[in-house]
């Protein structure tokens, strides 16, 4: 027997990839990027996703499910690869339909990483930069193309792809598809795919309305769950602290201060929250904060990812939309400096950390005024958050204003020029300081910027349903 042989009977012997019987060129991949052994999910899924069958995933981001459904169809594509350059020897074969451009960006980034030692060809198309540049790599043709709703079907209107060879369709956060109001998009595209085909669906959560688009997508489905529905990861240490809305700004302060060389993402629920506390944070000094929400073009999402990931920002704030599909490796720390509106959110935010085995710490902020909320959370996660008060901390020390007033500090929430008590200016807010416009008959306000009355959530979660993708 040859050391590779060896090598890889050990492998088997101690659960490692190769007792899914994978092909050499993912197994070097993997090994390439480190992976050693298959998360649960990988281990449930990868055998019946190599069987053919139709798989319901229940796993929240960060389990390693990418791999979980990737890895087996790449192995069954492998059929198919090869080296000529007609598009027609290339057609979609592999849909991976997401939610964001970002989770769009990094399952293509993955699942081309799990490609790179095989002819397969993977490509990537979402909304918010330019059709053009994604044209050239549909024309060529990909065996595997992964597409956020809108865009896909925007260059399938102009013929830049054809889909009617595609045999296996994954639908990856379809909670969160379902929620952005994909649903009429999602529809339009199972009716250009081949009726025999294989389907496959991961979602954080199992609402009776994903069962719905289950039993209208999937045939037969195998059901695969790595954890209790909604449970939030064992990793994570969940901590919740009582502070006033005042204080909150100085205990961010205080936290990112005691924890000064951790990446940490803040969660808001609004875009404007989120702005306007990284604009505060960067002026505290020494905190080298950036803020992603939908309102940001796609070039500077990218942007601020990457500072963020190469260690140039230390802090990100984002609000839920825009932190979907964010791929951070090890990330130790999570703040919600508000608690989400949508208790699901609370699970998706704290996900973030403590990610495949990694230990991490989520802290949320609770107000007298949020009751309601956590008990929200409690109930979806079962899981009891008793608030504590955070050891050590004096709002007094944090966040001073110039001149000192002893008590008197800044609140982010209300922006940079905004002090309690003291400082009278006038807020300068564009949304806050408009005047009442009465509603039109069709129920519109005329100038207002939230352009439907149907989605005010949405909205104030950070964006309308097309406007992230
Ligand atoms: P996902 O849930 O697919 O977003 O994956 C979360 C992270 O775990 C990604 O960075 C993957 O590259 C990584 N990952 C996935 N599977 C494994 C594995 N078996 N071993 C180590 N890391 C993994």
């Amino acid at each position: 027997m040859s050391d590779l042989q060896q090598a890889a009977v050990a492998e088997k012997e101690q659960g490692g990839f190769s007792q899914f019987g994978l092909s050499s060129e993912i197994l070097k991949a993997l090994a390439d990027l480190g992976y050693k052994t298959p998360t649960p999910i990988q281990s449930k899924a990868i055998p019946y996703v190599l069987e053919g069958k139709d798989v319901m995933g229940a796993a929240q981001t960060g389990t390693g499910k990418t791999a979980g459904y990737s890895l087996p169809v790449l192995q069954s594509l492998l059929y198919f690869a090869n080296t000529s350059v007609s598009p027609a020897r290339h057609p979609v074969r592999m849909l991976v339909l997401v939610p964001t451009r970002e989770l769009a960006d990094q399952v293509y980034e993955d699942i081309k990483n799990y490609a790179k030692y095989t002819t397969l060809r993977v490509a990537v198309v979402f909304g918010g930069i330019d059709m053009s540049t994604q044209t050239g790599a549909l024309r060529a043709g990909c065996e595997v193309l992964i597409a956020t709703p809108g865009r896909l079907l925007d260059h399938v209107q102009q013929k830049n792809v054809s889909l009617n060879q595609t045999q296996v369709l994954v639908l990856d956060e379809a909670d969160r598809m379902l929620d952005m109001g994909f649903m009429p998009d999602l529809q339009r595209i199972v009716s250009l795919l081949p009726k025999q085909r294989q389907n496959l669906l991961f979602s954080a959560t199992f609402t009776d309305e994903i069962r719905k688009l289950a039993k209208q997508f999937l045939t037969d489905p195998v059901s695969v769950e790595v954890a209790r529905k909604n449970a939030t990861a064992d990793t994570v240490q969940q901590i919740v602290y009582h502070v006033a809305d005042d204080d909150k700004g100085a205990l961010v302060e205080f936290l990112l201060k005691k924890h000064p060389n951790e990446q940490t993402l803040i969660f808001t629920n609004t875009k404007l929250g989120a702005s306007r506390l990284a604009r505060w944070l960067e002026r505290r000094g020494g905190i080298k904060a950036s803020a992603i929400h939908g309102d940001r073009t796609q070039q500077e999402r990218m942007a601020v990812l990457e500072s963020f990931r190469n260690g140039e920002v230390n802090v990100l704030v984002a609000t839920d939309v825009a932190a979907r599909g964010l791929h951070i490796e090890d990330l130790p720390f999570v703040i919600n400096f508000e608690l989400p509106y949508v208790a699901e959110d609370y699970v998706h935010r704290i996900g973030r950390t403590g990610r495949a085995g990694a230990q991490g710490t989520a802290v949320s902020f609770y107000t007298d005024k949020d009751t309601k909320l956590l008990a929200e959370i409690e109930k979806l996660t079962r899981k009891k958050l008793s608030p504590v008060v955070p050891e050590g901390f004096n709002p007094r020390e944090y966040a001073m204003k110039p001149g000192g007033h002893a008590g008197r500090y800044e609140r982010p929430e209300l922006g940079p020029y905004h002090s309690v008590g003291l400082m009278k200016k006038k807020s300068e807010d564009p949304w806050f300081d408009r005047p009442y416009e009465p509603e039109t008959q069709t129920g519109a306000k005329p100038s207002s910027p939230v352009k439907s009355k149907e989605k005010p959530l949405a909205f104030l979660l950070g964006g309308g349903p097309k406007k992230t993708e």
